[in-house]
């Protein structure tokens, strides 16, 4: 699914269901059918937090990844065209930013906020934004470099769902929430975003087989460093917590919790 929505790296329906035949072929198993699907959802259900919740630092609901469904198979069996959204509105002289690499006067602070933002995007969840001292609910959707060179985030207000921008350098705090929205325009952020897939992982096949098998071995390393001692942690999941361990000079630390510092792909 992550697949479908990344629409720079999406392959041709042809090329996807060629896949999904030789696999299926493979198993001596007819080619699915979303409806040959439908009777297995009460077992996704039982699984769907087992299977996730170690890998994101926030679950999606079942719903939205079931309801996505019908258009992903329709889209792939039919040649169907995707629906194409525009995009967020522009500011005079903005330019799109769709690479990783940011430049050094971006603080670190505003660069995991930005990798918690890019997650929530490519997965099209809510952020709760700590932005001029309060928090807001937002849709996150691009981000982009103005004219005078500042980065902002292009983002709706999930309540009223207008578009607001907000400077990347100060960005107090991003936490993923687990509110879905339904992308009103195109979601930008989502290109280079973590959870890119390869594409004979991606099918829509039995849907726990294809999440399990792409995110074990290949996912990125969180680093985080301890707020007492000081010393850096790598990590397989986006959570701070620090097992009891030793500071530098070999004395045992009490600080149980680290700053996210980076990711590492
Ligand atoms: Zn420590």
């Amino acid at each position: 699914m992550n697949l479908y929505r990344h629409t720079d790296s999406r392959p041709s329906a042809t090329v996807l269901l060629d896949v999904l035949r030789q696999k299926c072929a493979y198993k001596a198993i007819a080619v699915p059918t979303f409806q040959v699907l439908v009777p297995h959802r009460p077992a996704l259900e039982g699984m769907w937090s087992d299977m996730l919740s170690h890998q994101l630092p926030v679950l999606p609901p079942l719903n939205d990844f079931w309801d996505a469904l019908p258009e992903i198979f329709n889209w792939m069996m039919s040649g169907a065209p995707v629906p194409q959204r525009a995009f967020i509105q522009r500011g005079i002289g903005e330019v799109p930013v769709r690479t990783r690499l940011l430049p050094m006067n971006i603080p670190l602070r505003s660069r995991s906020d930005l990798e918690i933002i890019r997650f929530a995007a490519a997965n099209y969840l809510c952020v709760d934004l700590a932005y001029d001292g309060s928090v807001r609910r937002i849709e996150p959707y691009s981000l982009r470099q103005t004219a005078e060179g500042n980065y902002v985030l292009g983002a709706l207000r999930s309540d009223s769902g207008e578009y607001r921008s907000y400077r990347v350098d100060r960005i107090q705090a991003a936490t993923v929430t687990s509110q879905v929205f339904a992308p009103r325009y195109a979601v930008e952020l989502t290109s280079t975003g973590p959870l890119t897939v390869a594409p004979s992982t991606a099918m829509p096949r039995l849907p726990r087989i294809r999440i399990a098998a792409r995110t074990r071995h290949q996912g990125p390393t969180y680093v985080y460093r301890c707020t007492v001692c000081g010393r850096t942690f790598n990590k397989k999941r986006m959570d701070g917590s620090l097992n009891p361990h030793k500071n530098r000079r070999g004395s045992p630390c009490y600080g149980r919790y680290g700053a996210y510092v980076r990711t590492k792909y």
